[in-house]
């Protein structure tokens, strides 16, 4: 349990921080019974603040004094109400059972916690990204109302822990990877090359996340094959969140791909028995969704909607081919939203491009370098994805053919 020190020297526990965040979601969801708001929130400025003296942790352990914030309260029962998350589920979620903490494979501070059930993750957010959240809401809770299919983070709450000198900023998000499903592989894709692969570290845990070199030159050098018009739908979609995120002046956020692989053998590890009915019905997924020939519109509806009743975690998931023909389903979304182009990513940017500039033989532009304004940013990750990661279908001959270059 490693500890973390304040200035004064007093000691906090990783366990207490999860602890006061369980209490304290625990004391706002409790406070809100009222509906869903039926009109647009206005709460986007909102604090509801609770202190928490002399109070136990749900084992019955005294925990240190803290106050717990939640941000524009109806904003996110709105939201969370868009997203198809009952406020009884997000209540049991957090408050019944313990938060677990993921190893962040990313080089920020960042922690992720992941509720038991997997569905949710809770994130620190720098100084900066904080700021830019609180500025964005109002914009971000409209664009998702207004598209349905947005491929963004489902950011599901905002919050708060201050104990001592300690003040962490918070968001809540659904988790895009199912966890009843093997994942065979997983992705985080910029459109980036510089430094852009998965570390010795990373590739000694049980599930890495690969990245962008990764994906292009050790498991897809060809891409991956989606149908014509689904693909074209997907295309769109992201499109159209690129240039949300430009507006909002964002750049460094990525794509999360899952990767399940419908006919591996592979699909139980100890820990996920992928059961039959399951395995039945990502295959009769797979296989209606490519043989269905309806317009573009109502496949991109269908793919992202289409969802199987008794097999909430495939739905969203979209059917695809590696170059050797095996039969994948994709999960698929945008992460890491937050990070404001400012004067320090700036400067950043001017001086890496600048020591490249300078480094005889550098063989890198500095078109390469991950952080970038973002209009170029948003244009390099759409291109990437259109060019290289999600590839129109071809026949298997050509595929076959494909795959031996
Ligand atoms: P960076 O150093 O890239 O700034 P970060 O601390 O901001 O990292 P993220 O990039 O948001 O963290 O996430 C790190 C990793 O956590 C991702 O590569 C992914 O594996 C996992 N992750 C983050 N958000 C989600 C999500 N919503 N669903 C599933 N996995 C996620
Ligand atoms: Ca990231
Ligand atoms: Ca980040």
């Amino acid at each position: 349990n490693q500890k973390l020190v304040d200035d004064n020297e007093e000691i906090l526990t990783k366990q207490q921080i999860m602890d006061s965040i369980q209490l304290g979601v625990k004391y706002e969801m409790e406070k809100r019974t009222q509906p869903v708001p039926d009109s647009f929130p206005d709460d986007f400025k909102d604090i509801s603040m609770k202190m928490f003296y002399n109070w136990s942790d749900i084992n019955n352990n005294n925990i240190q004094d803290f106050s717990y914030s939640t941000y524009a309260p109806s904003t996110f029962h709105y939201l969370r109400h868009l997203f198809g998350i009952g406020e009884n589920d997000y209540f049991t979620t957090f408050c019944k059972s313990p938060l677990h903490e993921m190893s962040n494979p990313g080089a920020s501070k960042s922690i992720l916690y992941l509720t038991s059930n997997d569905k949710f993750i809770m994130k620190t957010v720098q100084h900066n990204e904080y700021i830019s959240l609180l500025g964005l809401l109002h914009r971000y809770t409209t664009y998702m109302n207004e598209n349905r299919d947005s491929l963004l983070p489902k950011v599901s709450g905002f919050y708060n822990f201050q104990c001592k000198s300690t003040d962490i900023k918070l968001v809540s998000m659904k988790n895009l990877l199912p966890s009843d499903i093997k994942i065979h592989q997983k992705f985080d894709l910029k459109g980036a090359t510089i430094g852009r692969k998965a570390s010795d570290n990373e590739r000694k845990k049980k599930s890495p996340t690969f990245q962008d070199l990764d994906f292009n030159y050790e498991f897809h050098h060809k891409g991956i094959f989606l149908k014509p018009d689904t693909r074209l739908a997907f295309l769109k979609t992201i499109e159209k969140d690129c240039e949300i995120l430009k507006d909002f002046n964002i750049m460094d956020y990525s794509i999360l791909l899952g990767v399940h692989y419908i006919d591996s053998d592979l699909q139980a590890d100890e820990n996920t028995s992928t059961n039959e009915a399951l395995r039945k019905a990502a295959t009769d997924r797979w296989e209606s969704l490519m043989a269905d020939s309806v317009g573009e519109k109502s496949i991109q509806a269908k793919a992202w909607t289409l969802s199987d009743k008794n097999h909430a975690s495939l739905s969203g998931s979209i059917p695809a081919k590696s170059v050797y023909g095996d039969r994948l389903l994709l999960f698929v979304g945008f992460i890491d939203i937050l990070k404001p182009f400012g004067i320090l990513q700036n400067q950043e940017y001017r001086l890496k491009s600048f020591k490249l500039k300078v480094t005889p033989g550098a063989t890198e532009t500095a078109d390469s370098i991950y952080i970038q304004p973002p209009v170029f940013y948003a244009s390099r990750f759409l291109k990437y994805m259109t060019d290289t990661v999600f590839r129109p279908m071809l026949s298997p001959q050509e595929l076959e053919k494909l795959s031996q270059q």
